[in-house]
């Protein structure tokens, strides 16, 4: 039971369905991308077309998807949400593109991870509204072409560097979603606890943004988990003493960083002597997706300081050595 992990629109889904910002209002941060789309909007209802093809990169839980809603929602048109490996053949990407109603929005979430058979149907399909289908095989087998409504496709990857160029040059905006400040954390958590139900004081909020990693997923999830304690065994309300017992109890630390951060700082300190060490040794080495480390641990590590990434490898940094000691 991680506090940080890529998947949770699944395994947390009653919760998310309420915290999930619905309209631009409640979309906390990310002004510029705001203000931009805004714009995007207005425009294209007033056209009454559809927006551009968006594509969103960056680490997992900064709120891509919920903004694709956010869009669907202001443009008043539907969402369908799919990701790259749940589209096996192009067939499967087929029937939803064939399934959209006029200017609606395609969220494909890493999109990256998109076979090279569907990644090929979705070119026509974004650049010129249509598709190809091949039926039957063999000497019998003839294409058919199939005229698309105008849709938008929302792509969301952890990386743009891991999109083909062809794909990544069909996109009339790219966006890169950063990690949130504290102050904006801080609104996030102030606006869960509202819906949440639970009195949360200054002091409660600061510090449970501290310790979010930048990330609004994670910030909520600490929320949940804070929440429960100060019901349990504080006085029914979260301020900085509850929120760090409760933390300390999950093992989240004053960085933010949990049981795998520090286990992967501790690796490459006793192993290799504070580096450097390549991502497929350590691992192998942690028995960890060689993703979850690169894309969701990695990042928050470089971010604050603590890991260097240098050609040869990654590195320990004096700053994490001296919050190892400290914890
Ligand atoms: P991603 O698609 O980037 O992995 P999500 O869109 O699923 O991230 O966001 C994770 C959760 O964080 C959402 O369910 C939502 O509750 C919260 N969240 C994300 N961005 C924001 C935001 N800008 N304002 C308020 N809450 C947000």
């Amino acid at each position: 039971d991680r506090i940080i992990t890529t998947d949770e629109i699944y395994t947390e889904k009653e919760y998310q369905k309420n915290l999930r910002p619905k309209y631009f209002d409640e979309y906390i941060g990310q002004e510029k991308l705001k203000e931009k789309m805004n714009i995007f909007i207005q425009a294209a209802k007033n056209r009454e077309e559809s927006i551009d093809h968006i594509l969103l990169y960056g680490p997992p839980g900064l709120g891509k998807t919920t903004l694709a809603g956010v869009i669907a929602n202001e443009m008043e048109v539907n969402l369908k949400i799919t990701s790259g490996p749940v589209l096996e053949k192009a067939g499967d990407l087929a029937a939803i593109l064939t399934s959209l109603e006029e200017n609606d929005i395609l969220f494909i979430d890493e999109i990256h991870r998109l076979n090279t058979s569907v990644e090929e149907i979705l070119y026509p399909a974004m650049e010129d509204r249509e598709i190809d289908i091949v039926i039957g095989k063999g000497p019998s087998a003839r294409s058919i072409r199939i005229e698309l409504p105008d849709f938008t496709l929302i792509g969301a990857t952890t990386r743009a560097g891991l999109l083909s160029a062809p794909l990544r040059d069909r996109f009339g905006v790219v966006h890169r979603m950063d990690y949130y400040s504290i102050e904006e954390l801080e609104k996030i958590i102030k606006r869960g606890a509202r819906i949440l139900n639970i009195d949360i004081l200054d002091d409660g909020a600061n510090e449970i943004a501290l310790r979010s990693r930048g990330t609004p997923r994670i910030a909520n999830r600490l929320l949940k988990r804070v929440r429960d304690y100060a019901e349990i065994k504080g006085d029914g309300y979260i301020n900085k003493e509850t929120t760090q017992k409760a933390l300390e109890l999950l093992g989240v630390d004053k960085e933010g960083l949990d049981e795998l951060d520090r286990e992967i700082l501790n690796a490459i300190v006793k192993n290799y002597n504070g580096g450097p060490v390549g991502i497929e040794t350590l691992s192998l080495l942690l028995g960890e997706d060689r993703r979850t480390l690169e894309e969701v641990y990695e990042p928050y590590l470089v971010k604050i300081g603590f890991i260097k990434r240098t050609a040869r490898g990654r590195m320990i940094t004096e700053k994490a050595y001296k919050h190892l000691e400290k914890e």
